[in-house]
């Protein structure tokens, strides 16, 4: 397995998300077909090494193929931040935080 499948794989597969994890997260199809590196080097994304959880999303051929317009990767790029963040949020513990002196507005749900 390519060192980015794994990374892609060992954030998103768990009982939670596991429906996320071979979908293309765009058109929410079970397409996924490529992990794509949002920002690379170069025409071929295998060539590239963000292999961040942040620079890799899952994709369908199609919407793969459309990264190569520039305002769409963009997009994809938005996309992939805010499920990474949503996920991570919801990985919080909240009990533990709110025991913590930190301002209120970081407790909770007050920023999702
Ligand atoms: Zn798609
Ligand atoms: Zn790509």
């Amino acid at each position: 397995m390519q060192k980015h499948t794994k990374i892609y794989r060992d954030f998103w597969w768990d009982e939670l998300t596991l429906s996320q994890t071979e979908h293309c997260r765009i058109c929410d199809t079970w397409n996924g077909v490529d992990i794509h590196h949002i920002q690379g080097r170069g025409k071929y994304c295998v060539h590239c090494h963000g292999n961040q959880i942040t620079n890799l999303i899952c994709l369908c051929r199609k919407h793969h193929d459309l990264c190569r317009d520039k305002e769409f990767n963009k997009l994809v790029r938005v996309v992939n931040y805010e499920q990474v963040t949503e996920k991570l949020r919801s990985e919080l513990d909240q009990e533990h935080l709110n025991s913590l002196d930190i301002p209120q507005f970081y407790k909770t749900n007050n920023i999702l």
